[in-house]
């Protein structure tokens, strides 16, 4: 979506609804595609005193396999994005303003970049998920498994040993 921005730099008080939803099932990520259903975008772009102001609000459903079990996993997540946006900057470059020379504004451009830098590094299950036995590969979450408990500190093995005896 690539909106208008004439009629706001034009008009203190005048502001723009965006609401719309972004196909991002074709981002690859951590060797999958976890953005199976669209991404929600909702803001608005509005002129207040003289400066034109963004506000964004992303949410989207992450669907990956858990990193400890293995088991498919979907998790909602929200971001925020707000920034000025302004024709021209004088001085430096500045991350809280964004420039529209043309006052053309590419949104979709902005949600893509924000969203991938938020997609989550760590994916669980549940904060408390057992993972799968490294001997078995059973999930551990279904209940224990028959393999002995192996990490053992090799010190208390001998320990163990005698103990099991
Ligand atoms: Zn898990
Ligand atoms: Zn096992």
């Amino acid at each position: 979506m690539v909106l208008d921005l004439k009629s706001v730099f034009a008009n203190e008080g005048k502001e723009i609804e965006i609401d719309y939803t972004l196909d991002m099932s074709d981002t690859d990520y951590a060797g999958g595609y976890p953005l199976k259903t669209p991404v929600s975008v909702k803001g608005r772009v509005y002129n207040r005193a003289g400066v034109v102001n963004l506000y964004l609000e992303m949410n989207y459903s992450f669907s990956a396999p858990c990193d400890r079990c293995g088991t498919d996993t979907v998790s909602d997540y929200g971001v925020e994005f707000e920034r000025m946006l302004a024709t021209s900057i004088e001085g430096e470059e500045s991350d809280t303003i964004i420039t529209v020379p043309d006052m053309m504004l590419d949104v979709d451009e902005l949600v893509f970049t924000e969203v991938f830098l938020s997609l989550p590094r760590k994916h669980l299950c549940s904060e408390t998920c057992k993972g799968y036995c490294l001997s078995c590969g059973k999930n551990l979450n279904e209940g224990s498994c028959e393999c002995k408990n192996d990490d053992v500190d090799p010190r208390l093995a001998k320990l163990k040993e005698l103990l099991d005896n």
